[in-house]
C-alpha cells in the first residue's frame, strides 16, 4: 500500500548535478546502465559480506542482478536482490552529496571544456543521477536487509523527489526509469530493447561478479555477463579493453590508464592485484578525505572499498583491487594495520608500483612526464614522511628542472654522470614556482661557473631537502644556505684572498647598511654567490631557508622568527658608488633608503613578496624624490 507522499528538495548541489545531467554532457549515454548496474553489484557485495558477518541474516537467495522491459510503456527496471536502503538512508544517498569537495567541483566542472566535463563526473562519481540522461521519470523501490518495509523514491529530475512507503516481497532495490524517446543520433539509444541492453552490458559490465539477466516472461535467461574475476586470470588470457573497462570501473575515471599493473602472489600466501597508474590526477587528490586505497576482496567476495592500509599515502593514486585468498572474511581496519600478511602484501605492492616507474622513467621518457607532472608531489611525500622503507628508490625516481635547461626533467642520477670535476655535492635550489626559481640570482654564479643547479617549485621540496638526503655519497646541497665554496683549490684560494680584500674595502660600509635594516635581518654580508644582481637572501648554514619558514607559518607551526641573512654583490656598481657616499658622508639618508630597497629587491626575488611593504615603499618613494630634477 503506498501511502501520501511526501515532497523533499533536493540539495543545490544535486540540483545542479542533475541540471548537468538533464542537458547531457555525456555524449555516450549508455553509461548510464553501467552505474546502475555497478550500484546494483555494491549493494550485492554488501549484502554477501553483511550476511558472513551476521549469520542470522543469510538467506536461500541467489544474488543477482535482472532487467524488466515493458516496452509499451517504454520502462527499463535495474533489479538487485542486494541490501537495500532504509528511508534515512534513501534520503541520505539519493538526494544529498556528502563528499567534501563538492562545491570545488562544481566551479571546476562549470570551468572546464565541455570535453573533459565527462572525466570530472566520472571521477566525482554522480552515478545515479546519470540515469537522468535517458529517463523523465525514475522510481526507486527499495527494502533494506533485516527490515520488512520498504520506501518509494520518486523523481522527474526537477529539483525535488518525493517518498512514500512501500512494500518489496524481497529485499533489494527496484530502480524504473521512464525512458525517454529513443535518439540514436545523439547517444540516446532505445534502452527498451533486449539486444541493446545485451550488448551495453557486455561492454560495460561483463566482470561483473553476479549474473546479470533478462528478466522474461518464460523464465530468465543466460546471463549476458561473463563474471570471471579479471584479477586472477592469467595475463596473457586478459585483454587491454578488459582490463581498461575494469579500470573505469574502480576508478571511475573515463581517461584510461597510463599503466595497469597486475601482479600475482603465490607461495607462503595467496594473494592477486590489479592496481592502475591514472594517467591524469583526481580533483581531490589533495584532499584528506580523497578515496584512496584498493577494493579489498578475500576469495572474490568484496570484503571494503578504500583499504588504505594496503599502500603507503605517497601511492594513494594508484586504483584497483587486492584478492587477499588467506584472509578472514570479518577483518577490520585495526587488524588490518597490524596483520603481518598485509603488511608482505603491501611490501610487495609498492615494490610493484615504483619497480614500473622505474622502468617507465627509463623506456618511456614521455609517459613518466605525464606521470610526473600529475603525481610526482605526491610521490615526493614518501620522501618528506619519516619511516618510509623505501626512500633510496623514491630518490631514483625524483626529476625535476635544473639550470641546464628548466624544461627537462633531470634524474640526480642524471646530475651526477656529468658533475664538474672536483665537484662533491649536488646543488639546487628551491623556490614558490618554476619561473621564480630559475630566475633566482642565487643561481648566478654557479651558472656563470658552468655547475648545474636542480631547481624544485613543489612546496613539499622543502619538507624532504631539509632533511638533508643524500644521492649515493653524494650530499644535496642547497645554495640558498650558507657558504658555498666552488671550483679547484687554487681556485678557491683566489676567491678567498679577492674575497677577504673586499671585506676590508665595504666593511663600514656594510656595517652602516646593517644598522639600517637590522630589525628585518640576522645580518649583512658580503656575497660570494651573486654576479649581476645587487642583493639576495639567504640562510645561514643551520637555519631553515626563508620559504621553509613561511610554510611552516602557513601550516600554523609556532615557530621562532629565524632572520634571512642579507647579501650583497661587492662588485655591483651601485655598491661601489654607496661606498664612495659613505666615505663622504656616513649619515647620508639615502643609505638606508638604498639598504630597504637592497632588502626589498632581495625578498621579491626570493617570494615575489614582500614581507614590509611600507618601509620599502618609502625608501623608493624618497629616492625618487631626488633621481627627478
Ligand atoms: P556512488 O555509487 O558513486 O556512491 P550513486 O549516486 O550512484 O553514487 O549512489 C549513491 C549511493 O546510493 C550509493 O553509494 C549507495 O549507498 C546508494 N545506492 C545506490 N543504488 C543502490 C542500490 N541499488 N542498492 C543499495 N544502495 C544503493
Amino acid at each position: 500500500m503506498t501511502q501520501t507522499a511526501e515532497r523533499h528538495e533536493f540539495q543545490a548541489e544535486v540540483k545542479q548535478l542533475l541540471d548537468l545531467m538533464v542537458h547531457s554532457l555525456y555524449s555516450d549515454k549508455d553509461v548510464f546502465l553501467r552505474e546502475l548496474v555497478s550500484n546494483a553489484s555494491d549493494a550485492l557485495d554488501k549484502r554477501r559480506f553483511e550476511q558472513v558477518t551476521k549469520p542470522e541474516l543469510a538467506g536461500e537467495a541467489e544474488l543477482q542482478i535482472k532487467l524488466a522491459i515493458d516496452a509499451e510503456a517504454r520502462t527499463l527496471s535495474i533489479i538487485d536482490n542486494g541490501i537495500g536502503m532504509t528511508r534515512d538512508e534513501v534520503v541520505k544517498n539519493i538526494g544529498t552529496i556528502a563528499r567534501s569537495g563538492t562545491k570545488e567541483f562544481l566551479a571546476q566542472l562549470a570551468a572546464a571544456k565541455a570535453t573533459d566535463a565527462p572525466g570530472l563526473i566520472g571521477q566525482f562519481g554522480v552515478g545515479f543521477y546519470s540515469a537522468f540522461m535517458v529517463a523523465d521519470e525514475i522510481t526507486l523501490v527499495t527494502r533494506r536487509l533485516g527490515t520488512d518495509t520498504a520506501t518509494r523514491w520518486h523523481s522527474t529530475g526537477d529539483g525535488s523527489y518525493t517518498l512514500a512507503d512501500d512494500t518489496r516481497a524481497e529485499v533489494g532495490t527496484t530502480v524504473t526509469l521512464k525512458l525517454k524517446p529513443a535518439d540514436p543520433e545523439h547517444g540516446l539509444h532505445d534502452y527498451a530493447t533486449e539486444s541493446i541492453l545485451s550488448t551495453v552490458v557486455k561492454r560495460y559490465s561483463d566482470f561483473v561478479a553476479y549474473p546479470i539477466q533478462l528478466a522474461k516472461a518464460d523464465g530468465d535467461g543466460e546471463p549476458l555477463n561473463s563474471m570471471k574475476a579479471i584479477w586472477d586470470r592469467p595475463k596473457a588470457e586478459v585483454t587491454e579493453e578488459e582490463y581498461q573497462e575494469f579500470y573505469r570501473h574502480v576508478s571511475h575515471d573515463w581517461a584510461p590508464p597510463l599503466r595497469t599493473i597486475p601482479v600475482r602472489m603465490e607461495g607462503t600466501f595467496e594473494a592477486y592485484a590489479l592496481m592502475y597508474l591514472p594517467t591524469k590526477a583526481p580533483f581531490d587528490l589533495y584532499n584528506p578525505e580523497m578515496k584512496r586505497g584498493l577494493q579489498l576482496y578475500v576469495k572474490r567476495v568484496f570484503v571494503m572499498d578504500e583499504c588504505k592500509e594496503i599502500l603507503p599515502t605517497y601511492l594513494r593514486f594508484v586504483r584497483g583491487v587486492v584478492d587477499a585468498h588467506d584472509l578472514s572474511l570479518n577483518v577490520s581496519r585495526e587488524i588490518l594495520q597490524k596483520d603481518r600478511q598485509i603488511q608482505l602484501i603491501k611490501k610487495q605492492l609498492v615494490k610493484k608500483v615504483l619497480g614500473t616507474l622505474d622502468e617507465m622513467k627509463r623506456d618511456k621518457p614521455d609517459d613518466y612526464r605525464t606521470f610526473w607532472t600529475a603525481f610526482g608531489p605526491v610521490l615526493k611525500e614518501g620522501l618528506a614522511g619519516w619511516d618510509v622503507p623505501d626512500k633510496d628508490k623514491l630518490l631514483d625516481l625524483v626529476v625535476t628542472g635544473s639550470t641546464k635547461d628548466a624544461a627537462a626533467l633531470v634524474s640526480f642520477a642524471d646530475y651526477v654522470g656529468r658533475m664538474k670535476d672536483g665537484q662533491d655535492a649536488i646543488y639546487y635550489l628551491t623556490g614558490p614556482s618554476p619561473d621564480a626559481v630559475a630566475r633566482s640570482p642565487l643561481l648566478e654564479r654557479f651558472t656563470k661557473a658552468g655547475y648545474e643547479v636542480l631547481l624544485f617549485a613543489d612546496p613539499i621540496d622543502e619538507l624532504w631537502l631539509e632533511q638533508a638526503p643524500t644521492f649515493g655519497d653524494k650530499r644535496l646541497v642547497s645554495i640558498a644556505r650558507g657558504d658555498i665554496e666552488l671550483g679547484t683549490d687554487e681556485e678557491r684560494k683566489a676567491e678567498a684572498a679577492k674575497h677577504d680584500e673586499r671585506k676590508a674595502e665595504l666593511g663600514d660600509l656594510l656595517a652602516a647598511l646593517r644598522a639600517a635594516v637590522q630589525d628585518e635581518v640576522k645580518d649583512v654580508r658580503l656575497s660570494t654567490r651573486l654576479t649581476s644582481s645587487a642583493s639576495c637572501l639567504v640562510a645561514d648554514a643551520d637555519d631553515m631557508t626563508p620559504r621553509m619558514q613561511r610554510m611552516m607559518a602557513q601550516l600554523g607551526q609556532a615557530m621562532p622568527k629565524v632572520k634571512p641573512v642579507l647579501e650583497i654583490n661587492g662588485d655591483h656598481p651601485l655598491v661601489g658608488k654607496l661606498r664612495v657616499l659613505h666615505l663622504e658622508n656616513k649619515d647620508d639618508p639615502r643609505l638606508g633608503w638604498c639598504a630597504q630597497v637592497l632588502l626589498g629587491q632581495a625578498h621579491l626575488a626570493d617570494a615575489g613578496e614582500l614581507p614590509a611593504p611600507e618601509a620599502y615603499n618609502q625608501a623608493v618613494a624618497e629616492l625618487m624624490l631626488r633621481a627627478v630634477p
